[in-house]
């Protein structure tokens, strides 16, 4: 393991706009407020939902599919992170979403998950930007040091 050290400079905490998509959201409020560096935290209900799979053997993301009826999902638990990549915010994130019967799909958030309700925390840290560039073991892109 390697890490670099960050303070804690800032947190916001607010609510995403009604029937906006929750990544999309995300990544336009990091960068409209600056953020290069950050945790975020999601809670509340959505109307759709968009998440992916990573293939670590054929190095690909694949949309996960089947649930499209089961909605709308609580947001049961959801965080990510805030870096960089090619040289602007970049929004990490996964999200375990439940049906009315409490199951739970959950995977890499990708656009299509339309937000009813969301609140957002997002913690933003100082110190030197966190950059993602190509990783040769896993094909992604990941922190570099
Ligand atoms: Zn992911």
């Amino acid at each position: 393991m390697w890490a670099k050290e960050y303070k804690l400079t800032k947190t916001f905490i607010g609510r995403g706009s009604f029937d906006a998509d929750l990544l999309r959201e995300l990544t336009e409020f990091a960068e409209k407020n600056g953020v290069r560096t950050a945790s975020i935290s999601v809670i509340g209900a959505i109307q759709t939902l968009g998440i992916a799979y990573y293939y670590q053997d054929s190095h690909k993301y694949e949309n996960i599919t089947g649930f499209e009826n089961k909605g709308p999902f609580e947001i049961v638990s959801c965080s990510g992170n805030v870096s960089i990549k090619d040289g602007k915010p970049f929004c990490h994130v996964h999200l375990v979403a439940a049906d009315a019967d409490g199951h739970c799909y959950a995977g890499h958030l990708v656009e299509g998950t339309k937000i009813f309700a969301a609140e957002i925390i997002m913690q933003v840290f100082e110190g030197d930007d966190l950059v993602r560039g190509f990783d040769e073991d896993t094909k992604l892109s990941l922190w570099q040091k």
